[in-house]
């Protein structure tokens, strides 16, 4: 293949020609259909092989189609799919207990998307606020940082600073204080100041707004902060759990790594909201987990869905966290994460272009020497693609690197190849 650009198959075009005509224009895909996957790799429509290094967004830890997690899946739809929560079901009080057993909470309230496991999460804060803590209706108050991604909904783009997301889709709900992030002065300032604060929403990294990782005391004095004042720690690990940072949560010490955590002390959230690898990317799957006492402030018919819960979604999400435990996910994530930045800091100290690399785990990014306006972040995953590696730039000039966990060495090694290879050809 030419290191120019690659010409897209007459296949390939027909296929995004079908997109742009009868999809809604929500999105701006990377110009690569893809029709096949497993593990770490994915196949195009003509055949070509890539390294997958997004993973839907880090939905697929496991690896694609992972045999454990789709052997579940085919098993339990071909027996029972959806009952509706109208009547019980055989899977789900058997995946409640093992899922509240494996990050060690009371309860979880089971969901579909990330957004609706937020949605969930901030309407449980609120009627905490109001039927535990004692705030006057209406008055409750939820703090949220600067830069961050929650998902779609109306009420998350209500806090959201992205004006993509926002604009045009106002009015927007009220009750929400914004604060920059990793700013522990910021959150206590705002706790000690405002009355009727119900909780704090934090991503323990901020994933989508180009994985910016907060000081290492972060997390653990928020959390005190929350106790202190009596507020709900409330995080969002959609994206940095299920091992993707090298530990089951990233704001964990409660993973089943051998080594523990001793340099790092658990911060157990009030509330912990899991979406995307909780199924292995299977399958839409979403939870909130909380102990009892926030947890029963939900009675039946202030809250649910349709398919959330569903059998098929209770026996994948099992197999998904079995693997995650089985393949020790976590220990190789943060093991390759190390081997990653190291290598990807040795092409930055080569080449110019990367200003800076960073991230946890296999949660990673490199900036690249650009404005967040210019398209040379999207030119060079045009080229990682043609050399065989699936990125995506991230709010303009970050490319975030996010392989399966799945991966091995030697593969990470070959991609640190293809990386610095395509990233020589914009010398
Ligand atoms: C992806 C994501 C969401 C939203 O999940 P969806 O399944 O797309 O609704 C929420 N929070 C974070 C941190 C995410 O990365």
């Amino acid at each position: 293949m030419t290191p120019t650009e690659q010409i897209l198959s007459s296949k390939s075009e027909a296929l995004i020609a079908k997109e742009n005509q009868y999809g809604a224009h929500n999105y701006h895909p990377l110009p690569v259909v893809l029709e096949r996957g497993e593990g770490v790799y994915v196949w195009d429509v003509d055949g070509k092989k890539y390294y997958d290094f997004l993973s839907a967004y880090s939905a697929v830890n496991q690896g694609h189609c992972h045999p454990k997690i789709i052997g579940a899946m085919v098993k339990q739809a071909q027996t029972l799919t959806l009952t509706s929560r109208a009547f019980y079901n055989d899977q789900l009080g058997v995946y409640e207990e093992y899922v509240t057993n494996y990050f060690g909470f009371d309860k979880v309230l089971p969901m579909n998307t990330g957004a609706e496991a937020v949605e969930t999460a901030l309407k449980l804060c609120r009627k905490w606020a109001y039927e535990v803590k004692g705030i006057p209706e209406n008055e409750a108050q939820i703090i949220v940082c600067e830069n961050n991604f929650h998902g779609r909904t109306t009420t998350i783009i209500s806090f959201s600073n992205d004006e993509s997301a926002r604009k045009s889709f106002g009015p927007f709900t009220a009750g929400f204080i914004k604060i920059p992030y990793d700013d522990i002065e910021a959150l206590s300032a705002v706790l000690k100041s405002t009355k009727n604060i119900a909780g704090f929403l934090v991503e323990p990294i901020q994933g989508e707004a180009g994985v910016y990782v907060p000081a290492d005391d972060y997390l653990a004095k928020a959390k005190a902060l929350c106790a202190e004042h009596n507020a709900l720690f409330i995080a969002d690990e959609v994206q940095t759990g299920i091992a993707r940072t090298g530990r089951l949560l990233a704001t964990c010490g409660n993973c089943s790594c051998e080594k523990g955590c001793e340099n790092k002390p658990e911060v157990k959230p009030d509330i912990l909201i899991l979406g995307k690898a909780i199924s292995g990317g299977v399958y839409p799957v979403s939870a909130v987990l909380a102990n009892n006492e926030i947890m029963n402030v939900i009675k039946p018919g202030q809250h649910g869905s349709t398919f959330g819960g569903n059998p098929v979604a209770a026996a994948v999400a099992i197999a998904a966290l079995e693997v995650v435990k089985d393949e020790n996910l976590a220990q190789n994530a943060e093991r390759l994460g190390v081997i990653l930045r190291k290598g990807l800091n040795d092409i930055a100290s080569r080449n110019p272009l990367i200003t800076l690399v960073r991230g946890k785990g296999l949660l990673n990014a490199i900036v690249i020497n650009c404005g967040e306006d210019s398209d040379l972040a999207w030119d060079i995953c045009l080229k990682f693609r043609d050399y065989g590696l699936l990125a995506k730039p991230t709010h303009g000039n970050k490319i975030r690197l996010a392989p399966p966990l799945v991966i091995t060495e030697t593969q990470i090694q070959e991609c640190l190849g293809i990386i610095e290879k395509a990233l020589s050809e914009f010398e």
